[in-house]
């Protein structure tokens, strides 16, 4: 049995549906697991099975309280055709390495591999802990996570859901797909900030005691779709044992060789999931972290100090434009030796003064991390040479991964096979992606650029980009930071 508690020194235990139901632990803090469990089956035994039963295999160490049977109906529901391929999550080979394609999904970003299923996990929870109050999943985006939860959760019955978007600060195609959003119980709102205004916003509203008692009134509880929540992180952690099992598979390792995992990263959700893969039993050497300009992840690991006193860049990897990433904290408690007192104390000091440092024996318990950054031009550039030298096409946040790769490869000589997470698709991010290959093309609407990328890549626009090409604007609202509480109650008494 594993169990959860707070990063922050609530000492008491939830079980997995209770945190996945909660979200954030009542003191602030996010949930960890009490212990990481071993794989129980062998890498050979995995490599013989398809997604859905490593889903299913990986899942069920961490998810304790679910039965089987749950687990598998989750499962079931979330990896069927709303991906456009049956593999889910296939890899390409390009550049010296395996990019791990976790778009395609019904959003066409990584999200979509634990959004899928966060609403299943979420309403089993709910019917588990004999919940009887309407579950409002509150959420944060900085452009992928919105639309993905969005669409796990529209017309989810005994659900509604909030998202809040930087209104400048994401693509023209995230936008679009989100202010489109159907369904009677979604609520999509812009505001005048940034990400890290909406993350720390939503923290806000989560930790504030009389809206939670407001919401209790009303039959309402908060929940979270953000990565701080584990129902994300824990599917997350299933495809990297795939990618894993399937260069097994395809002989291109042996088993028990060493990988090397590359992850564009923002609130650190992503690579943590690898992280915990790790402490799995999975065999990963380095855990190489990407970040583009923001590139406060880089500075922590080069230096043991974390500082988010600095200028917001808006990149051309919005995904990834964050200066506070959540997740960090769930790694800082296991260096601390899952010490919650200290993990709190560190945190106190981030809030407080925007940094904190940690100790020597501390950095030395961050040895198998790696950290990179790639600037705007050599992200473009990465692009460009990657399709130029392979005919492959990936979206910027992918190519700050590249980029960070070629880069590492290079300087280290380190020649371990890598698999790099591809975290979405070009399409997505159509204006970029074209400026890199198609420099000249001009035009000031991002689906005429997409018909021009499909036309000189031959990649077909995926459905979920033409499905909104004309779709009706849905949501209109724009909001300031500090009116997002009375957005919230607004919605939720209409
Ligand atoms: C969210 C996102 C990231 C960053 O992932 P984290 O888990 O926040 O580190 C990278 N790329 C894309 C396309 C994303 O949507």
């Amino acid at each position: 049995m594993v169990t959860y508690s707070s990063t922050r020194g609530d000492k008491h235990k939830y079980t997995a549906s209770e945190a996945i139901l909660q979200g954030l632990a009542p003191d602030g803090g996010l949930f960890v697991p009490d212990h990481v469990p071993g794989l129980d089956r062998s890498l050979e035994e995995l490599a013989g099975m398809d997604y859905r039963s490593v889903a299913y295999e990986v899942m069920k160490l961490l998810l304790t309280d679910y039965t089987e049977e749950e687990l598998r109906s989750c499962i079931d529901a979330a990896y069927d055709d709303k991906f456009d391929t049956g593999e889910i999550a296939p890899m390409a080979e390009a550049a010296d390495a395996y990019f791990l394609e976790l778009y395609h999904g019904a959003t066409i970003a990584f999200k979509d591999m634990a959004l899928s299923i966060l609403p299943h996990l979420m309403t089993t929870a709910a019917r588990k802990n004999k919940i009887h109050n309407e579950i409002v999943i509150l959420t944060a985006t900085s452009g992928d996570t919105g639309k993905a939860a969005l669409a796990g959760f529209a017309d989810v019955p005994g659900t509604r859901i909030i998202v809040f978007y930087p209104k400048d600060g994401v693509s023209p195609i995230q936008k679009q797909q989100m202010v489109t959003q159907t369904g009677n119980n979604t609520f999509v709102v812009g505001i005048n900030g940034n990400f890290d205004n909406a993350q720390t916003g939503v923290k806000k509203l989560f930790a504030d005691k009389e809206l939670g008692e407001w919401m209790g009134e009303h039959g309402l509880q908060f929940s979270s779709a953000n990565s701080i929540n584990i129902g994300r992180l824990v599917p997350q952690i299933v495809y990297y044992v795939y990618a894993y099992t399937r260069l097994l598979k395809e002989e291109r390792i042996k088993s028990g060789d060493l990988i090397n995992i590359v992850v564009p990263t923002g609130n650190f959700g992503n690579i943590l999931a690898a992280y915990y893969a790790r402490r799995m039993g999975l065999p990963v050497a380095k855990l190489i972290c990407a970040s583009n300009e923001n590139k406060v992840l880089f500075d922590f690991f080069k230096t043991g100090t974390y500082d988010r006193n600095r200028e917001f860049i808006l990149t051309s990897s919005p995904s990834m434009d964050i200066l506070i990433s959540s997740n960090l904290e769930r790694l800082i408690y296991h260096i601390c030796g899952d010490d919650a007192d200290k993990c709190r104390s560190l945190m106190e000091q981030l809030a407080a003064s925007g940094r904190y440092e940690i100790t020597d024996e501390m950095r030395e318990r961050l040895d198998m991390f790696e950290g990179g950054f790639c600037d705007e031009k050599k992200t473009l550039r990465t692009i460009e040479d990657i399709y130029g030298s392979y005919g492959y096409l990936i979206d910027t946040h992918t190519a700050v991964a590249a980029g960070v790769y070629a880069d590492y490869r290079a300087g280290s000589g380190d020649d371990t096979p890598t698999v790099i997470a591809s975290t979405a698709s070009p399409y997505k991010f159509t204006g970029s992606v074209l400026a890199a290959i198609d420099p000249d093309y001009r035009s000031d609407d991002d689906f005429d650029k997409a018909d021009r990328l499909s036309e000189i890549s031959k990649v077909p626009i995926p459905s979920a980009v033409k499905d909104i090409r004309n779709a009706e604007i849905r949501h209109k609202t724009v909001c300031e930071i500090d009116e997002m509480e009375s957005v919230v109650k607004n919605f939720l008494e209409a």
